[in-house]
């Protein structure tokens, strides 16, 4: 359902990704993890249409109606509206933007994109309530500006309630994990583990093999100098935690 064919990309005049490749099918959990300064933020934002990256090659298909299209040729917005989901390394504060209004204005425009009925306000804070309840989140999260004062905890799970919201196709995970304590890391890993589904895909990001105890991945794969250089089972995330990445590099 998404493919990563020969990607090169980079920002101001500086090449970051260098021809990577990537097959992802549905259901599938795939974890990438690499040194600091690999590429995998910048790889992230640019599948979801980052206006400051730029493509020099390749192509990066998602099935859009049973079809592969290249999603490059999208705005980001149209991508986000086909299944495209980015969780934030840092999840950006939007003052003002009450969070139900910020969830049901994305949740519609989904739909609509998808030929499906909006909801109105009514309907849409009963099923967003259901939605938090499923994944163990309190409801005062609605009534509030989207992440304004939120703990680094808190924004995270209102990432994953984004995601239980708009039921993404292709969810890309970057480093959900980085700043959890223990407790959120389990909240968050266990709304992940609840949206998983035949029909969707995972990528996570993340530098620690702890986030991969309690998602497991179907595949692992170590990214360095801005592309895959090892690609394996759940065991390599452990070796990579034992021996670090340097005797995979060199
Ligand atoms: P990772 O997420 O793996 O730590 P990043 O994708 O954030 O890595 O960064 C990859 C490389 O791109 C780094 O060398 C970083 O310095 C560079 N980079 C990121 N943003 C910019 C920018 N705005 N201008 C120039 N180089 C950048
Ligand atoms: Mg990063």
């Amino acid at each position: 359902m998404f493919e990563i064919k020969n990607l090169h990309a980079g920002i101001d005049g500086k090449e970051v990704i260098k021809g990577l490749n990537l097959t992802v099918n549905p259901g599938e959990v795939h974890a990438i993890m690499g040194p600091n300064g690999s590429g995998k933020s910048t790889f992230s934002k640019v599948v979801a249409g980052h206006a400051d990256y730029e493509v020099s090659e390749g192509q990066v298909l998602l099935d859009i109606h049973f079809k592969m299209k290249d999603i490059l040729l999208l705005a980001p917005d149209e991508r986000a509206r086909n299944g495209v989901f980015l969780a934030f390394q840092y999840p950006t504060e939007v003052p003002g933007v009450n969070n139900l209004e910020f969830l049901r204005a994305s949740f519609n425009a989904t739909m609509r994109e998808q030929g499906i009925q909006e909801m109105d306000a009514t309907s849409f804070e009963a099923f967003v309530l259901k939605k938090i309840e499923f994944l163990g989140m309190k409801p005062d999260f609605l009534a509030r500006q989207v992440n304004v004062d939120f703990s680094g905890g808190e924004k995270k799970r209102n990432e994953v309630l984004q995601m239980a919201v708009l039921s993404p196709r292709l969810c890309i995970l970057d480093e959900i994990d980085s700043g959890l304590d223990v407790d959120s890391l389990k909240a968050v890993a266990d709304g992940v583990n609840r949206l998983r589904s035949k029909e969707n895909a995972f990528i996570l990001i993340t530098h620690y093999q702890r986030l991969l105890d309690y998602i497991v991945p179907d595949k692992v794969h170590i990214f360095n100098d801005g592309r895959i250089i090892k690609s394996g089972g759940k065991e390599l995330a452990k070796e990579v935690e034992t021996l670090g990445y340097d005797h995979l590099i060199h």
